[in-house]
């Protein structure tokens, strides 16, 4: 790199120099010409701010339903339980089932999918990233080969 006043080559570090509005890369001996330029450093890129959720999506939680309260009334009082009789069935107190029906406590998971499982009621919203496929395969095991031939005869029976 040559000076862009002398000519000269520049030995050593250039220097940028403001001279009538023109920027110019001098060798030391022509800074005094102009006014030092300082070099700006390029701009850091601004850190995206992102928002950090504090559990990855894979670990999302189960969610209770806003109308648990309802829906656990209707359903016990469908299937004819008194609250007393409710909450033997889960394990719990009778005030327990009246503030969940008052709204005025939300069940423990585990509470809750007692309640499911007495009341034939979903009060669990199941995260989306779990699989529909592993939920079914576990209520029902998967066919044997045996299943698969008994089948088949019954068909060809039929058929
Ligand atoms: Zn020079």
């Amino acid at each position: 790199m040559n000076c862009e006043v002398c000519g000269r080559p520049i030995v050593g570090r250039p220097i940028r120099i403001m001279v009538e509005r023109a920027i110019l890369t001098v060798c030391p001996h022509c800074a005094h010409m102009g006014t030092p330029v300082k070099v700006a450093p390029p701009p850091r890129p601004k850190p995206r701010r992102v928002a950090v959720k504090s559990l990855p999506k894979n670990f999302e939680v189960p969610e209770l339903v806003d109308n648990y309260p309802d829906l656990i009334r209707s359903a016990r009082e469908r299937w004819g339980f008194s609250r007393e009789e409710l909450a033997q069935k889960v394990g719990e107190k009778e005030s327990v089932i009246r503030r969940l029906e008052q709204g005025a406590m939300e069940p423990t998971l585990e509470l809750a999918r007692k309640l499911e499982r007495v009341l034939k009621i979903s009060l669990i919203i199941q995260p989306k990233s779990l699989e529909p496929s592993s939920a079914s395969s576990s209520v029902l095991p998967p066919l044997t080969l045996g299943d698969v031939v008994v089948i088949r005869e019954k068909r060809e029976r039929h058929g």
